[in-house]
């Protein structure tokens, strides 16, 4: 049986900006939000969108729900065409927009109820979600700091356990326990099917609760992996001491496809960082005499660092 796929994004390409030429003049600039990314989520799966400011997170994001006139491509959500029945999908999905800025003269009371009218919610569950967040919802949200603020904004998206949370960069401005209580909220969504689309600058975040990652680097999707396979595939650390008989030079190693970067330790010993496969290590060193190997995987911010270069 196949996952049911609940948002499927297939080729998308947003250009901010045109140009103007007038006689040999170029007036105005094209700016790539997103180019031709595609990628899919399926239901029940936390997928995290990780990429640098600028990367393109919040363009892909608010194409998804309409908010912007895309040049090219196809997005489904719920197995739905995001334009013909945008609002339908609109009901089904809570999000939380990179710069939050609500309706400023209410409180965070006000909101919630206001909103309240307009969707199903568990009244259970928002009294959990209010006690799980510090803010003051008797405050005016103009009045609140941006953390605070952000709080809110998690609270009224989150409130009606919606099918599918698309929220760009929840998390920031949070504290480490605030934090760390939103992301066990969203595990507890997400065991009860909730689908949960989000994005982050932060590695250890995206390595905490996803499950699969997205990176993307000036606008397009450079690598899409499952979380517990990103360090074991992409790049490992080698450790190795040939004996004295027969030595590679460095050069030798570094002229080698399957190795990234190599470094020569003392007396034989080295260092090397190779791709994915290491069947080809393991060939090529049948051909010496070794005294001493270790493999191990990199950590994820050395991943990380690898694809951002
Ligand atoms: P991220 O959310 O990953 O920080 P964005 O999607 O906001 O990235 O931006 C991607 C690119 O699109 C950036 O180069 C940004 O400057 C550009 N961009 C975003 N919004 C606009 C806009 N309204 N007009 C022109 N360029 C924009
Ligand atoms: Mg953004």
């Amino acid at each position: 049986m196949t996952q049911e796929t609940v948002l499927q994004v297939n080729n998308l390409t947003k250009v901010y900006g045109r140009e103007i030429n007038i006689g040999p003049k170029i007036f105005g600039k094209k700016i790539t939000g997103a180019l031709d990314v595609s990628f899919s989520v399926s239901k029940g799966a936390i997928f995290g969108f990780l990429g640098p400011n600028g990367a393109g997170k919040t363009t892909v994001m608010r194409s998804i729900l309409n908010y912007l006139k895309i040049q090219e491509g196809e997005i489904r959500v719920f197995d739905k065409d995001y334009r013909k029945d945008a609002i339908e999908i609109r009901k089904r999905i809570g999000y939380i927009p990179g710069d939050l800025a609500v309706y400023d003269n209410f409180t965070g009371e006000e909101l919630i109820k206001y909103f309240n009218h307009f969707r199903p919610h568990d009244q259970v569950f928002l009294e959990e979600l209010k006690q799980s967040f510090t803010v003051n919802l008797k405050q005016t949200t103009r009045t609140l700091s941006s953390g605070n603020r952000q709080q809110v904004g998690i609270i009224l998206a989150l409130a009606s356990k919606p099918e599918l949370l698309i929220l760009d960069e929840p998390s920031s401005g949070l504290d480490p326990l605030i934090t760390a209580k939103f992301h066990k909220i969203l595990k507890q969504l997400r065991d009860n099917g909730s689908t949960i689309f989000l994005s982050s600058h932060d590695l250890s975040e995206v390595q905490a609760i996803c499950d699969r990652v997205g990176i993307i680097k000036n606008g397009e999707m450079i690598l899409i992996e499952e979380v517990e396979n990103l360090r074991k595939k992409f790049l490992q650390h080698v450790f190795v001491r040939f004996s004295s008989s027969n030595v590679p030079t460095l050069k030798e190693i570094k002229a080698l496809d399957f190795v990234l970067d190599a470094d020569k330790k003392n007396n034989g010993n080295f260092k090397l960082k190779i791709k994915e496969n290491i069947d080809d290590l393991i060939n090529w060193l049948k051909g010496y005499e070794i005294e001493r190997l270790s493999i191990e995987d990199a950590s994820l911010e050395e991943i990380f660092l690898h694809y951002y270069d």
